[in-house]
């Protein structure tokens, strides 16, 4: 459920369906109903406040966006290029055309902040004593350890590798995720003082609290490779796991590869491992899966570039035996498969056809068929917390970062004893939304990829959007959801907001209502315009005014701060009693926006409903 739904339930009593509004005695074509997180923001599992940075880099203010995704994301080069965007999925853009393009448009403002230096721990960054340990240093892992240490605590991470990163060095492809952008933002976390021991495999985490540790996050992936299962797996040669497979060829062990390359399996790992099979020099590379594309667990945009690069798929086979000659590898005994049932995951079922067994001959088998922890991840005492793939199986980088967050979260509450409000609480806001929504078709910008032909190696593929390229897909933003979530109110008029105060309702909440501009210039004394509320059988009276700036004359020291930003020169320098200088708002131009609000250094600048007296000197 929507915060501002939780609120509204306590202010107004809103019944699921809303309730009709009049408005001046006409029955408004809309519905008042809560207004609910902005779509993308939902569906991001770390709740990355998209609706701001993308509204931020529409008004080319890219270092300030880059700040909003880094409150929710320390990582966000990384997942610029390899996060599966489910905020995508769930944009509203998807009702018009096309989502906007929202991994792209980090990935933008990441790679420009790459160039404007890490991020710096604030100087204010209270000092703890208490030391922390996180084992494991992937993305779970580090992002607790960033957020513990912005909290003041002292972190130490403990690595089993000699390098950070997990599965983004081990396991996602230099072409998708080149190894500078790891270093640098890992570099960047660990600049801010937090210490890394690496080559040190921890595998009884209580052992840290009798070493003097405060608390431990034990994340250390899912590092063993499911096997097939069949005789001889473990003895041929010319078989091996895709974790191996693509860790030794990423060190340089394995250079090329030669023949005919079978890939078992339909995730990640398997499509990955077939594109730098094709990257070795493999004559033909094929990909077996017992499913069909629809239910490979695999990124489409990744299953479409392997097949762009030339790697085929056979579906709904699944093997069932490996062929050999002289203790080497030379084939696939599989069978075909129908899909029945759904299983425990949702997909449906393979079925093997009875009598449709055949041979595929290979030089070498990668299989591929997901990962598992390498030790025992549970039984341990209460101060470890469990967290990224190791606390709920292998999933993805945002879902570790996620984990992270909570992880972080926890800690803080048990050692210091503050309790976190897991949802911050404000002002309870309506929306009039239009019963349909009309917005203009515009194209989502494209990425420039490299051309099948010139991708030669490890080489990243995709190029970032230019700086126009990716103001002009950010200005695809619908802004959903509530003006009062982000900081985009302070650099975006929302032309809309109101305030609405009915006769019964001891709070005011805000309400946004499209395509009623003209209420702002009514001369109905006060300003506003009286509304009725049907609500359950009972009529009930109010009054929508426009919420404006006001000046403290007392407080104001003209400073003109807020004549800079006012995005609508609502502003002016007056003179006032005694001739001492003040400024004054304008309220036929204000649009309440609250940029000047927030620039005020003295805090005499105030949003309100009602025309303070003083204001008028
Ligand atoms: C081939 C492949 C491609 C992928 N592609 C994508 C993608 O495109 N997009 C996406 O979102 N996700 C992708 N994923 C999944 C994603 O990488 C993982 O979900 C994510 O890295 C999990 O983070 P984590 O921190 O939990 O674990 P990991 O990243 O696995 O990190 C765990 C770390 O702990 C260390 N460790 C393990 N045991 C110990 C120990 N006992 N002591 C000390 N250290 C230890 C490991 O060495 C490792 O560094 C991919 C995964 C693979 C394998
Ligand atoms: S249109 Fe903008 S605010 Fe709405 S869901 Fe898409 S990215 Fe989020
Ligand atoms: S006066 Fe202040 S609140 Fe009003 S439009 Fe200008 S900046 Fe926004």
């Amino acid at each position: 459920m929507s915060r501002s739904g939780e609120d509204l339930d306590i202010v107004l009593n809103i019944p699921p369906e809303g309730i009709r509004l009049k408005i001046d005695g006409i029955e408004a074509d809309f519905q008042l109903k809560p207004v609910a997180d902005s779509p993308c923001r939902v569906g991001c599992p770390a709740g990355v406040n998209v609706k701001a940075y993308v509204g931020l880099i529409a008004r080319g203010n890219f270092d300030r966006a880059l700040a909003v995704v880094r409150e929710r994301n320390p990582l966000p080069g990384i997942c610029g290029r390899v996060c599966t965007h489910p905020c995508e999925a769930e944009c509203r853009r998807n009702e018009i055309d096309e989502p906007v393009a929202i991994r792209q448009l980090k990935r933008f403002i990441a790679d420009y902040a790459l160039s404007s230096g890490p991020a710096v721990l604030p100087a204010e960054t209270p000092q703890r004593r208490e030391r922390v340990a996180v084992v494991g240093a992937g993305p779970a892992g580090l992002t607790v350890a960033s957020d513990l240490r912005r909290l003041g605590y002292q972190v130490t991470i403990f690595e089993a590798q000699n390098r950070p990163g997990g599965m983004l060095v081990w396991g996602i492809p230099p072409f998708r995720l080149p190894r500078n952008v790891i270093e640098e933002e890992i570099n960047s976390i660990l600049n801010l003082g937090i210490e890394l021991v690496l080559n040190t495999r921890i595998d009884n985490p209580g052992q840290l609290l009798d070493e003097g540790f405060a608390a431990v996050f034990f994340a250390p992936g899912h590092q063993q490779s499911i096997r097939l299962g069949l005789p001889f797996e473990d003895e041929l040669e010319g078989i091996v796991d895709s974790l191996n497979f693509l860790k030794r060829a990423y060190e340089g062990e394995v250079r090329s590869l030669k023949g005919r390359v079978l890939v078992i399996g339909g995730g990640d790992s398997a499509i990955d491992s077939a594109r730098v099979a094709k990257r070795l020099g493999a004559d033909e590379v094929t990909i077996v899966y017992r499913r069909t594309r629809a239910e490979m667990p695999a990124a489409e945009e990744e299953i479409a570039e392997a097949e762009r690069e030339g790697v085929r798929f056979e579906f709904l086979v699944q093997p069932v035996g490996l062929i050999h000659r002289e203790r080497r590898l030379t084939g696939l005994r599989c069978v075909r498969c129908e899909l029945g049932e759904p299983d425990a995951s949702g997909r449906r079922r393979p079925v093997p056809v009875p009598g449709s067994e055949f041979i595929i001959d290979a030089d070498w088998v990668i299989t591929a068929l997901g990962q598992k922890p390498a030790q025992p991840v549970s039984g341990f005492p209460d101060r470890v917390f469990i967290g990224g793939d190791a606390a709920g199986g292998p999933a993805t980088v945002i879902n570790a970062i996620a984990s992270g967050h909570e992880g972080a979260r926890q800690i803080d509450a048990l050692l210091s004893g503050r309790k976190v409000a897991v949802t911050a609480s404000r002002v309870p806001e309506l929306e009039l939304a239009p019963a349909v929504l009309t917005a203009v078709r515009l194209s989502r910008s494209q990425a420039r990829i490299l051309p099948v032909h010139s991708r030669r190696g490890f080489e990243e593929i995709e190029a970032p959007f230019t700086p126009e390229q990716a103001m002009q897909e950010a200005s695809r933003c619908l802004r959903c959801g509530p003006c009062s979530e982000c900081v985009l109110c302070s650099y975006n008029c929302p032309k809309h907001q109101l305030l609405l105060q009915l006769e019964d309702m001891s709070k005011p909440v805000i309400m946004r209502v499209h395509g009623l501009e003209g209420m702002f210039f009514t001369d109905t004394e006060p300003r506003g315009i009286k509304v009725e509320f049907s609500r359950q059988g009972t009529v009930v009276g109010g009054l929508v005014q426009p919420l404006v700036a006001h000046t403290d004359p007392y407080l104001c020291r003209a400073c003109g701060r807020c004549l800079e930003v006012c995005p609508h020169q609502a502003l002016k320098t007056v003179k006032w009693q005694s001739g001492i200088e003040i400024t004054q708002v304008d309220y036929q131009r204000c649009r309440g926006c609250g940029t000047c609000v927030t620039v005020c250094p003295s805090g005499a600048l105030q949003l309100r409903t009602e025309i303070a007296p003083a204001d008028n000197g």
